[in-house]
C-alpha cells in the first residue's frame, strides 16, 4: 500500500489549489474540492492526512491581520467628537469585520468639499460612519468622508438614543422630535454594507 504516493505529509503548508492526493487514496474532507478525481486544497492551511481513516483535510490558518490601508474603506463607531476632529472605532476593513478594532481620526477638513463650520453637525458619539483611509503614517489612520457613498450610515438621537431618520436634508429623531446634523452617506439607513 502506498497512502504516500502523493508525496504529501500531514502538516504540510499548503496553497489553495494545491494538489493533496487522488480519491482512489483519499476521501476528500473539509477545506478541499476535488477536479478530475484530484484533490485539492481549498485554503491556505496545513494538510491533515489521515492515513488510518484515509481522509485528507485541511485546516486554515489563521488569516493575517488585518490593517487599515491607505484606500481602504472603513466602518467604524463614532467614539468623540470635538470641534477640529472625531475619532472613530474602526470595526470593518473593506467590508470585512475586525476582531478587534483601530482608531482613525476624522478631521474636519478632510469631511467634505464644502466649508465645515464643525465637527458637531457632522456626527455624533455612538454613530456608525463610513470613509476611506488617507493617511496611515505613523499607525494612526487619517480618514476622509470627502465622497457621497461617505458619511454617516447610522445616527442615533443625542437627546434619547433613538435612531435619527433622515428626511430631505434633515436628521430627525422618531420618537423625541429632535432634528440633529450629521454628513450622511447616500444610503444611510438602508444598511451598513
Ligand atoms: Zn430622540
Amino acid at each position: 500500500m502506498n497512502s504516500q504516493s502523493s508525496g504529501r505529509k500531514s502538516g504540510q503548508f499548503v496553497l489553495p489549489g494545491e494538489r493533496l492526493g487522488v480519491i482512489e487514496e483519499f476521501i476528500p474532507d473539509t477545506g478541499t474540492y476535488v477536479t478530475d478525481g484530484i484533490i485539492h486544497s481549498k485554503v491556505v492551511g496545513r494538510a491533515l492526512l489521515d492515513l488510518l481513516n484515509k481522509r485528507v483535510s485541511v485546516y486554515p490558518l489563521v488569516r493575517e491581520a488585518r490593517v487599515p490601508k491607505l484606500g481602504s474603506i472603513v466602518l467604524g463607531q463614532v467614539s468623540n467628537v470635538q470641534t477640529q476632529n472625531a475619532l472613530v472605532r474602526i470595526f470593518e476593513i473593506d467590508k470585512i469585520q475586525l476582531s478587534g478594532f483601530f482608531t482613525g481620526v476624522l478631521h474636519i477638513s478632510d469631511v467634505q468639499l464644502r466649508y465645515v463650520e464643525s465637527m458637531f453637525g457632522v456626527c455624533k458619539p455612538g454613530d456608525i460612519l463610513r470613509a476611506r483611509v488617507i493617511s496611515e503614517k505613523n499607525m494612526i489612520y487619517h480618514l476622509s468622508t470627502k465622497d457621497k457613498d461617505l458619511g454617516v450610515v447610522y445616527a442615533f438621537c443625542s437627546r434619547c438614543g433613538y435612531m435619527l431618520e433622515l428626511k430631505r436634508h434633515e436628521m430627525r429623531c422618531a420618537r423625541c422630535g429632535k432634528i440633529e446634523k450629521r454628513k450622511t452617506a447616500l444610503d444611510y439607513g438602508r444598511g451598513v454594507t
